[in-house]
């Protein structure tokens, strides 16, 4: 017997006392294991516990391990892995070699990885694959990596309950499932063990779906900006000599969200159109979508949530309009200058009808956006059946793209025809973010004339052109 062995079998000897022994009643598959006492192994101990799991500490330290969930019970890690058929592995990865001295005592176990890297490609092969070679033995399934020791301890309530896990046994897979549900979470079985670098990739993601919705949002808002400042704060400055700097803090800022916000509520339903008139071309939908159109239409929901964002701002910019200091100084100026002129304004009922359109338009198309907002909540579309969802997303997005659009030209009025909004003979933001929402409702307008929409219509029912030829049937109209 080695030194370290005699050591080891003296802690367990210790850490058996009354107190500590592991329950007998309990059958095996009530019984879990946790190796490491950490962060991670804590938490899960404790999830484990409440949910009436007996667990067994493996532990370098079991007789100074402080800081264990009440009931648990902590053993040198040979003695550990004896009591219990499944056992997760709450180690870093680093230090997995302590496992080898134990392959005899782990044949046949069930080990989960629970592992995570600091950054990808950080080893040249996954965790799970890396402890599988090291225990040959043992069944090891990848798993359970995706949640955090903070989400473990806040129960399921507060958390997310989704996990993943993958590896070459069915019956260890099971085993492992069976325990996420006993914790209240759901497992999703994502095959075998040559999944796990993909899993292990999963919390090291920096929100992929966001990313192009996120550089379209700042490229137009930085592009907008400096467009605007130097259309009326340089502008000013340099034909006047007049410094209106101030302005750059909520007049540009109330210019560039609604502008951003109406382009990118286009360039979410620009590739639903732009599919349309693809499949219109080809005659078929059973040909893949190009890449690029592929993504951007994955990415659609990101991108109208982002658009709302903006609109939302545009909304808070606007509400502060009445407590800013420049409009309430201009507002008394104009007020003493009437009184001490002595003159009378007529009230001029166009510009009323205007100025009520143009806000009645405003509102109702945020509340639109709002609701469409609402129901990309996961938890509001999955209560919904498609037909509702696609009621929604679609008409309701078409029609709040069309108030929001009308809102804006409604703002520019009679300015288009005016040579005095060229400034620099360039036309103001407004009028360029109208170029896409009017491309893209004049398009979706020609989709749903009656014959393109009906030809459209039997392509997403499996119609094809070139099939006319070949089976004459085929082409009698859907709609007799
Ligand atoms: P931690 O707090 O550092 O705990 C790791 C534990 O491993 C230690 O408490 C220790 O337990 C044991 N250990 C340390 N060195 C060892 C060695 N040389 N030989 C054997 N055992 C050793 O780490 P953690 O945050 O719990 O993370 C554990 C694993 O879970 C990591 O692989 C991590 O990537 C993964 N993970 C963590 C989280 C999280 O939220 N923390 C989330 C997902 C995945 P004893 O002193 O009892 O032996």
């Amino acid at each position: 017997m080695t030194g370290q062995e005699r050591s080891e079998e003296k802690s367990e000897c210790v850490s058996l006392s009354p107190m500590m022994e592991a329950d007998p009643a309990l059958p095996e598959s009530e019984r879990v294991c946790v190796f490491g006492t950490g962060d991670l192994g804590h938490s899960l101990g404790l999830r484990l516990l409440q949910a009436g799991y007996g667990v067994v500490f493996g532990s370098r330290r079991p007789h100074s391990s402080s800081r264990l969930p009440h009931g648990a019970q902590v053993l040198g890690h040979a003695a550990a892995a004896q009591s219990a058929h499944l056992i997760f592995i709450a180690v870093q990865r680093e230090h997995y070699d302590f496992l080898v001295p134990l392959a005899n005592q782990l044949k046949g176990k069930v080990l989960v990885d629970l592992s995570n890297n600091l950054r990808k490609n950080q080893y040249p092969e996954a965790n799970a694959e890396y402890l599988q070679s090291l225990v040959p033995g043992a069944e090891v399934v990848k798993g359970f990596n995706t949640l955090s020791a903070w989400s473990l301890q806040n129960g399921p309530s507060d958390a997310n309950r989704q996990v993943y896990i993958c590896g070459e046994s069915a019956e260890a897979k099971e085993a492992v499932i069976a325990v996420a549900t006993k914790l209240g979470l759901s497992a999703l079985d994502r095959g075998s063990i040559s999944v796990a670098r993909e899993l292990e990739d999963f919390p090291l993601q920096l929100f992929p779906q966001w990313r192009l919705p996120l550089r379209i949002a700042i490229g137009l808002s930085a592009a907008f900006f400096f467009y605007l400042l130097i259309r009326y704060v340089i502008y000013a400055y340099v034909t006047q000599g007049k410094d209106i700097s101030f302005r750059i803090m909520v007049s540009l800022a109330n210019q560039v969200c609604p502008i951003v916000s109406l382009i990118m509520l286009s360039l979410c339903y620009l590739p639903g159109v732009v599919a349309s008139f693809l499949q219109l071309y080809r005659g078929t939908k059973y040909r893949r979508f190009p890449d690029w159109l592929d993504r951007w239409m994955l990415c659609r929901k990101q991108l109208g949530l982002l658009a709302l964002g903006f609109a939302f701002l545009h909304v808070l910019y606007t509400l502060i309009i009445p407590i800013r200091y420049f409009v309430r100084f201009k507002a008394t100026e104009r007020t003493v200058s009437v009184i001490r002129e002595n003159r009378t304004t007529e009230f001029d009922t166009t510009t009323a009808w205007r100025s009520d359109s143009y806000l009645s338009l405003g509102i109702l198309g945020f509340g639109l956006y709002v609701l469409l907002g609402i129901t990309s909540l996961p938890s509001v579309s999955n209560a919904l059946s498609w037909r509702e969802f696609s009621f929604v997303q679609s008409k309701l997005g078409h029609l709040t793209l069309l108030l929001c659009t009308a809102h804006t030209y409604l703002y520019g009025w009679n300015r288009f025809l005016s040579s005095s909004t060229y400034k620099w003979y360039t036309p103001p933001g407004y009028m360029l973010c109208l170029v896409l929402p009017s491309v893209v409702l004049l398009l979706k307008l020609l989709l749903i004339t009656p014959c393109v929409d009906r030809t459209i219509t039997r392509i997403r029912q499996g119609w094809e052109r070139g099939a006319d030829q070949r089976n004459p049937k085929d082409s009698q109209p859907l709609i007799p």
